[in-house]
């Protein structure tokens, strides 16, 4: 159990200015999504707090433990992305240990964690598959299942669903945050689909140019935008 704090983030590449002073505290086991168009930063913002991109100014902290200078793979934090490339020469069961094998842990370990987490994603009896051999759906599954196996303590999304088609887009919705839920796991969720974030989010956060424009529960969001921006976005059809 974790909470995840932004404090005064900011970014800029060259001379333009991509996320302008973003404060944020994420609780713990709450899942956040961040919303706005496309451009506006979102996944600037998720990649410096993976520790993919760094923070110009500011600082990054989970549990109060400072982690803006931290290499990524010291963080406890694990990143599902919109093009979530499987290793396609590895089944199911071996994209999923991989970090495990990376990080040194024995064959019999990885085996009965990998093992355990494909169970609880409905992957049992697929993981001696190849990516290929895999629905859009379940390549998506394994993708999540490949961020959770270390217990991350912060879990972030960015589009994950968004190479989907429609029908799949909304089951798969539920199926991630009932995992979330399970895991009890902080969770920031990026969509640019007002309808996504509306349904999922615990909270939202609307960014707009870099800039945070409103945070609040979502039919807070609806019933009082904060300003015009807010309304139209979050009011117009995705
Ligand atoms: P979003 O995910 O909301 O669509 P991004 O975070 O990808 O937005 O991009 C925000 C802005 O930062 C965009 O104007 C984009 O062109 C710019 N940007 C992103 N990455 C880089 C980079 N590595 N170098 C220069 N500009 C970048
Ligand atoms: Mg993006």
């Amino acid at each position: 159990m974790s909470t995840m704090t932004l404090r005064n983030v900011c970014k800029s590449f060259g001379s333009v200015e991509v996320i302008r002073d973003v404060s944020l505290e994420v609780d713990d086991g709450e899942f956040v999504i961040l919303v706005g168009p496309s451009g506006c930063g979102k996944s600037t913002l998720l990649r410096m707090i993976a520790g993919l991109e760094d923070v110009t100014s500011g600082d990054l902290a989970i549990d109060n433990r400072r982690i803006t200078n931290v290499p990524p793979k010291d963080r406890d934090i694990a990143m599902v992305f919109q093009n979530y490339a499987l290793y396609p020469h590895m089944t199911v069961a071996q994209n999923m240990g991989y970090s495990l094998k990376l990080a040194g842990w024995s064959r019999a370990d990885i085996d009965k964690t990998v093992g355990e987490t494909a169970e609880s994603l409905g992957l049992g009896p697929l993981l001696g598959r190849f990516p290929k051999e895999l629905s859009g759906g379940q390549r998506q599954r394994v993708a999540t299942g490949r961020a959770i196996v270390r217990n991350p303590k912060v879990f972030l999304f960015d589009e994950p669903l968004s190479n989907l088609d429609a029908k799949l887009r909304v089951q798969m919705r539920s199926e991630i945050r009932d995992l979330q839920k399970r895991l009890g796991v902080t969770s920031i969720y990026v969509t640019h689909d007002q309808v996504e974030a509306m349904t999922m989010a615990d909270r939202i956060v609307v960014l707009h140019d870099g800039l945070i424009e409103q945070v609040g529960a979502p039919l807070d969001l609806y019933d009082r935008p904060a300003n015009l921006f807010v309304a139209t976005f979050i009011g117009s059809p995705s």
